[in-house]
């Protein structure tokens, strides 16, 4: 097991994704739209993701899942602690 504690969870701060301009933030904030809509999980301020989807989302902005996990802690849209999600890839 990690010294640093278990992998950490992938959280998107609904609030702050809400606030960016679509050019950056439509694919994401549709992404996250149907994860709502298939649990029915539509009152939260933050919604977590599977690794797995973070692996998709990279295809879709064309970018590698650490450079994209890196943009969206810039956006604020992630944690810092998403970095460490992503390491155990
Ligand atoms: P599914 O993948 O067949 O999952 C069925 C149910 O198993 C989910 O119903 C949920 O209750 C549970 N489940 C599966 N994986 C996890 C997990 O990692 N953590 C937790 N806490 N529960 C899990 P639910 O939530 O109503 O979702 C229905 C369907 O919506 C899922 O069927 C899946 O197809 C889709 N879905 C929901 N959330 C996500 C997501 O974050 N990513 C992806 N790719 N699909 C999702
Ligand atoms: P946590 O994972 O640290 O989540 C803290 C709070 O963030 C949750 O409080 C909830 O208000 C919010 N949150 C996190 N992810 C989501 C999300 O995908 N959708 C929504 N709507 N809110 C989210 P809450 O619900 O009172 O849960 C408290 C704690 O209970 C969680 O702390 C976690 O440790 C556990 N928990 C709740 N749901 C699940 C689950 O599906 N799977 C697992 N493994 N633990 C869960
Ligand atoms: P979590 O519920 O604490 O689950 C942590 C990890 O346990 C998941 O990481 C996944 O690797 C595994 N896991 C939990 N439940 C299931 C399951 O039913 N089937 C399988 N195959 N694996 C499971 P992962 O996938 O990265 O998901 C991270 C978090 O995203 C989950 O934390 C949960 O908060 C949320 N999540 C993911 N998928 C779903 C879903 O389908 N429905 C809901 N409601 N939440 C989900």
């Amino acid at each position: 097991p990690s010294p640093l504690g278990p992998t950490p969870k992938l959280v998107i701060d609904l609030e702050r994704l809400a606030q960016l301009p679509k050019e950056k933030a439509g694919p994401l904030a549709r992404y996250a739209a149907t994860i709502q809509s298939q649990r029915g999980d539509y009152n939260g301020k933050v919604l977590s993701i599977r690794q797995e989807d973070l692996r998709s989302l990279a295809v879709i902005y064309d970018k590698s899942p650490s450079e994209l996990t890196e943009e969206l802690i810039s956006w604020g849209v992630l944690d810092a602690e998403a970095r460490r999600a992503v390491e155990a890839f």
